[in-house]
């Protein structure tokens, strides 16, 4: 059994709401300034700034359950028994081992400091424990970081630390690590975030982000396209269910929204332009964005959207139409005219942005 006291004696947290230092003792982080403290619970920091609200795609007692059974039978066990038949898809997602492989294209030292923020049930944080020096898994929801230390503790990872809280309102001082971690979050932080207007509080997580890394550290934010070929389509957007809610003007897609689902439309996504404007309003310099294929969320090519010749490459050699539907498409992507516009129109944009 670790001593949390030794553990978190020589502490870098800092307050979520002022920044300034904190105290540590007796199980508790306080922060001299504004009054507030933060406890730990069972050995994890929890540092949210509201607990009102279970945050997963799953009932919380159900995955209460879960947690109770990694306990009793070890993680793996416990997670192939609870999602195999109910959610095999979600179980391939926890353990996919590739999902972590755009970490090649970001030059890092062995000895990286990464943020894996909302890093859900941690898939990239121990694919990344296993070869960078210190990760932070760092999520909203208790039961995923609970979960987290178990498969930790049970792989002798001591270089992975779960920290509960926000992304908005993060515990860590200025200029801290080498890369912060946005995979299929951005999109959400609006309705977590949800009395203030969706873009300042995109705008104000990338804020976050660009102040805890480094001086040209780097931020891998990896989201839908707004203008996603998909979208065009008429499938469903993956967030709020509505098909083509993206691509209407905000107004038009809120009345839309609150008329189907009685509740504003807050999931925003980005074009290519938008999403390069707001990473450097929140104090980026420079983007680099490649097109995760078939999806971010599991990818068998990444692919740079920055020379038409590499996705001519793509188009020709590596991709293999599945039916005619795809045939047809990849016949059309040949043409030199819409050739130059594909960036625009991919499914998913996997960027790095450097500080
Ligand atoms: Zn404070």
């Amino acid at each position: 059994m670790e001593n949390l006291e030794d553990k978190f004696r020589d502490h870098k947290f800092v307050c979520p709401g002022c920044k300034g230092k904190l105290d540590y003792s007796n199980d508790l982080f306080s922060c001299p300034q504004c009054k507030n403290s933060w406890p730990l619970v069972e050995g994890l920091a929890d540092f949210r700034v509201s607990k009102d609200k279970y945050w997963g795609e799953h009932p919380e007692e159900e995955i209460d359950r879960l947690i109770l059974r990694c306990k009793q039978v070890g993680w793996s066990q416990a997670l192939r028994d609870f999602f195999t038949v109910s959610d095999p898809e979600y179980y391939d997602s926890i353990i996919d081992k590739m999902r972590a492989n755009w970490h090649f294209l970001v030059p890092l030292d062995k000895d990286a400091r990464i943020l894996d923020a909302g890093c859900g049930w941690g898939p990239l944080s121990f694919e990344l424990a296993s070869v960078y020096k210190e990760v932070i898994a760092f999520d909203i929801t208790m039961q995923r970081l609970r979960f987290i230390d178990l498969r930790r503790v049970s792989e002798d990872l001591n270089n992975l630390t779960p920290v509960c809280g926000q992304v908005n309102h993060l515990p860590f001082p200025d200029g801290h690590f080498d890369l912060v971690i946005f995979n299929g979050i951005l999109e959400w932080i609006p309705v977590m975030e949800s009395k203030i207007n969706p873009y300042l509080a995109q705008l104000q997580a990338l804020k976050e982000a660009a102040r805890v890394l480094k001086k040209s550290g780097y931020l891998y934010l990896a989201i839908e396209n707004r203008w996603s070929v998909i979208n065009f389509l008429g499938f469903k957007d993956a967030h709020s269910h509505l098909r083509f809610a993206p691509l209407l003007p905000r107004f038009l897609a809120d009345i839309y929204s609150r008329v189907v689902r009685k509740k504003d439309f807050r999931e925003y996504t980005h074009t290519y332009w938008q999403q390069e404007k707001i990473l450097k309003e929140a104090g980026f310099s420079e983007t680099k964005f490649y097109s995760p294929l078939p999806a971010y969320r599991r990818f068998q090519f990444i692919l740079p959207l920055n020379r038409v010749s590499r996705t001519k490459f793509f188009v020709r050699h590596l991709f293999r139409p599945r039916d005619n539907l795809q045939v047809f498409f990849s016949r059309i992507i040949r043409l030199p005219f819409v050739l130059n516009l594909t960036k625009y129109f991919v499914p998913d944009f996997s960027i790095f942005a450097k500080k």
